[in-house]
């Protein structure tokens, strides 16, 4: 079951609870190490940050998850997998971390509602949409700017609308966008894509997607209304400029790993993921760190899961070793 805040006072009163296993993060990766520390009976406790299920929640379909050969939707996903730690024991709680203190056992982790003390810590709070960082896209964002096409595509039904982006997720919530709008525009820095071969051709074959290359956009705006109409394109190559119009802007460029708030305790790369060996450890003992933060390479819902898994497996081994200590 679902609990809200710490369950030794379920109101968020801001005592501690002291627990084996704590998880930072919902997604795949922590509900995987949740179904593996719940099966070694250890009881963890999830914390499931901004929203349960992370980005996986937020994707219509899943395709290359084994098991649902027709796909799974990504929030069925997240209930299926949450339903399965759940089944053994796992706990996991609506709220945040926003503290740590991994400098002695058992480790401090704050949250809204209170403090955990954790045996072992495993880190998977994942990665959030990277932002042009362009006048108007914070202003208009929620206002003809997303960066989730399943969340938003609805209200552009009948729209123009543009998407940023030559990944795979720009090419598959492209497509998954011409089912709401008139016409979809990918604007894209090169004249070649990243995406994968299938989701190139899918996209480029769908007649309601048209390609802009070479083309970044320079502003977002708007004619008054409040809601974007307008952007500002500049083609990198020849560096001429044109306006543009649109009635929203679908950004997917990548992600930003979610580490910030670990950074003074442990170690990252150059691009803020936080840094595993191939037993998801940290620097620090009793911590571990699976998924997205810590991949900046494969960021597949399986591969995320696997981590996770491989953190769970990890966590059980460490405090089993502590023990005999
Ligand atoms: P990605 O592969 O890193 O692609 C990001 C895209 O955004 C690239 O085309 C990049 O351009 C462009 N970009 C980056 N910064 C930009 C900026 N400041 N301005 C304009 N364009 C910018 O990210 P992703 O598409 O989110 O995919 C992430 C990972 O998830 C990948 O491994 C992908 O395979 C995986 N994924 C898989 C699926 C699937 O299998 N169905 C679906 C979604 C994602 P350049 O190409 O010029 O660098």
């Amino acid at each position: 079951m679902t609990e809200m805040g710490l369950s030794t006072t379920g109101n968020g009163s801001g005592k501690s609870e002291h627990v084996k296993v704590l998880i930072i993060g919902s997604g795949p990766a922590g509900l995987g190490a949740a179904l593996y520390a719940s099966r070694a009976q250890l009881e963890p406790v999830v914390l499931t940050g901004q929203e349960l299920g992370g980005q996986v929640s937020i994707t219509h379909m899943v395709e290359n998850y084994p098991g649902f050969p027709e796909g799974v939707e990504g929030p069925e996903l997240t209930q299926l997998f949450q339903k399965q730690a759940e089944r053994f024991g796992a706990k996991v709680v609506f709220d945040t971390a926003t503290q740590f203190d991994f400098s002695e056992r058992p480790y401090k982790v704050s949250t809204y509602s209170g403090e955990y003390l954790a045996d072992t810590v495993i880190i998977t709070t994942g990665a959030s949409p990277r932002k042009l960082n362009i006048p108007g896209e914070m202003e208009f964002t929620g206002k003809g700017v997303s960066y989730c096409g399943t969340c938003d595509g609805f209200f552009f039904k009948g729209k123009d609308i543009v998407v940023v982006g030559g990944g795979d997720s720009a090419m598959e919530e492209g497509i998954f966008l011409t089912r709401f709008a008139n016409k979809v525009t990918v604007v894209h820095r090169r004249d070649e894509l990243r995406a994968s071969a299938i989701l190139e051709g899918r996209a480029k074959k769908n007649e309601k997607i048209e390609f802009i290359w070479d083309t970044q956009i320079e502003s977002i705006s708007s004619n008054g209304d409040g809601t974007v109409d307008l952007i500002k394109l500049k083609n990198v190559k020849d560096k001429s400029e044109k306006d543009f119009s649109t009635d929203g802007v679908f950004i997917f460029i990548g992600h930003i790993p979610n580490t910030s708030i670990f950074k003074d305790q442990l170690d990252t790369d150059d691009a803020g993921y936080l840094i595993v060996n191939a037993h998801m450890e940290t620097n620090i003992p009793g911590v571990f760190a699976a998924g997205e933060v810590a991949d900046p390479h494969f960021r597949q819902v399986i591969t995320s899961a696997g981590m996770g898994a491989a953190a769970g497996i990890q966590a059980t081994r460490f405090l089993e070793e502590m023990e005999e200590a």
